[in-house]
């Protein structure tokens, strides 16, 4: 007798060809992301063009009790798009369709696939950006999926603030359209916001509709250094207090930018705790921002800013920022990265970070911090040692982490999610109470539990 997977990808076949394949490459490809959860490899993967498609393979999928995990660009960093229990790997790199762009209103409509550098390379021309950048070249599928955020949210915000609508294929094969295009709505559930950050749990996105912005008329980025870490981070939580339209403010230590130094080839700085600013609006604007920034800089010793002014230079240093994860995993060939993503309000990010690097040090283990600080977010990069309980210990310094940004009322998670590797948390981040409800939200839209199973919840 045939089993329910090999019945699905029979009657897939009939309307995905040869885009439903169980080639042991393609299988593998789709096995993991960029974590260090153990691989499962899916029984098949299939590559979709369409919504309807999507809608047609839920509902087999649902008929037969088959496992389904949506793959966009699976650069989740835990465990998102490992198929535990086996399935459908959904490969959603063939949508890559820009469907529209409304110049007026500064909105778009792209199909999930789609990446955030491409969508950008396109609007270019048009005077308009897209501002999410999350440092990998991620689709924008995952990046409502995992509610992803980078270096301009402290400005521009996350996905959660610009996805203004979304089609969703749900479990049972169903399409539908949730929010608009317009800037508020008062009707309704806000079940857009439901599916950003559901993590493939909810549903299939095969369109979504954005808000763009206006390219700024004047851009500077600057770079500051401190002799200590503490100096850098009040200088964060000073400026944010001041209520400084910072468009990016990256926090470095000093293991991480003499990482950065060495893999990206910048020249002109020291392997210090190290601030990167960019500010944005008109002339006068970026002046005075500045300006502000670099005088509350100074009472807290900094060695004053470096300007990066011509695009060519602000490039390479946001590049090198964007680098930041392959920079620390090349300060030791052969160790992987455990990439630890705490958030604490911005009062409490001194004792968060001070704290973690405490912790760093009596681990033993290298762990560079870089981080989104205007939010509160900081990563450590916590590169695990190849030899026995290597893994363990990172997990042990990321747990200590993750407890200290809670205990200080923060989230385990700010922009990369929950996946496999920070189930363990959720409860006692939200309640069990809230827990319970989210659980009936999944029971609700996904009874039979096809959808990106063993994520997000512990069982
Ligand atoms: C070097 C590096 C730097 C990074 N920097 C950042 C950063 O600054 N900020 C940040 O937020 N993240 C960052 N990340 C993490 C990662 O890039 C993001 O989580 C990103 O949003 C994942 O997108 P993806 O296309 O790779 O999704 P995948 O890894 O393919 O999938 C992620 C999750 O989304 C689901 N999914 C994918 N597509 C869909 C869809 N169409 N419908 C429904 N569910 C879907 C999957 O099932 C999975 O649960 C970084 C990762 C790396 C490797």
């Amino acid at each position: 007798m045939s089993r329910p997977v090999d019945t699905v990808i029979a009657a897939a076949a009939l309307f995905l060809g040869e885009r439903i394949t169980t080639s042991s490459g393609l299988r593998e490809h789709h096995s993991h992301g960029q974590d260090t959860q153990t691989p499962v490899m899916p029984d098949a993967v299939a590559f979709l063009e369409t919504s309807e498609e999507a809608g047609k393979l839920l509902a087999l999928c649902h008929a037969h009790g088959v496992p389904v995990v949506p793959y966009g660009t699976g650069t989740s960093l835990e465990g998102h798009v490992t198929p535990v229990r086996g399935g459908i790997s959904v490969d959603m790199s063939r949508m890559t369709a820009v469907l529209e762009v409304n110049q007026a209103d500064m909105d778009c409509r792209v199909q999930p696939g789609l990446t955030h550098r491409s969508l950008n390379a396109h609007l270019r021309d048009q005077g308009l950006f897209f501002p999410v950048d999350p440092g990998a070249d991620a689709s924008l599928g995952g990046m409502c999926a995992t509610r992803a955020s980078g270096t301009n949210a402290v400005r521009y915000g996350t996905m959660r603030e610009n996805v203004m609508g979304l089609t969703v294929a749900l479990a049972d094969g169903r399409i539908i359209k949730t929010g608009g295009r317009v800037r508020k709505s008062s009707t309704g559930y806000d079940l857009t916001r439901l599916f950003v950050g559901s993590e493939g749990t909810l549903g299939i996105i095969t369109e979504i509709q954005l808000r763009l912005h206006g390219i700024p008329e004047a851009m500077s980025a600057a770079v500051c250094q401190f002799e200590r870490l503490d100096e850098a981070v009040e200088t964060v939580i000073a400026i944010m207090q001041a209520g400084i339209p910072v468009a990016r403010m990256e926090l470095l230590d000093d293991v991480q930018m003499g990482a950065c130094i060495a893999y990206s080839k910048l020249e002109g700085y020291a392997a210090l705790p190290t601030l990167f600013f960019e500010f944005h609006g008109t002339p006068a604007g970026v002046k005075e921002q500045a300006g502000l920034a670099e005088e509350i800089a100074a009472g807290f010793e900094a060695r004053g800013f470096q300007w990066a002014t011509d695009p060519d230079a602000r490039t390479k240093l946001w590049r090198a920022r964007h680098d930041a994860y392959w920079a620390c995993l090349a300060l030791k060939p052969g160790h992987q990265g455990i990439a630890t993503d705490a958030i604490v309000p911005i009062s409490r990010l001194a004792e968060a970070v001070m704290g973690a690097q405490e912790d760093i040090r009596a681990s033993g283990l290298t762990a560079p911090i870089v981080g989104h600080v205007g939010d509160g977010n900081f990563h450590t990069v916590i590169l695990v040692p190849p030899e026995p309980g290597g893994l363990e210990r990172a997990w042990e310094l990321d747990k200590k982490i993750v407890a200290r940004a809670l205990a200080l009322g923060g989230s385990c998670s700010g922009e990369h999610g929950v996946g496999i590797g920070k189930r363990e948390f959720l409860e006692l981040e939200h309640g069990a109470e809230t827990l319970a409800v989210m659980r009936s939200v999944k029971a609700a839209l996904d009874p039979k539990g096809i959808l990106n199973p063993g994520k997000m919840f512990l069982n």
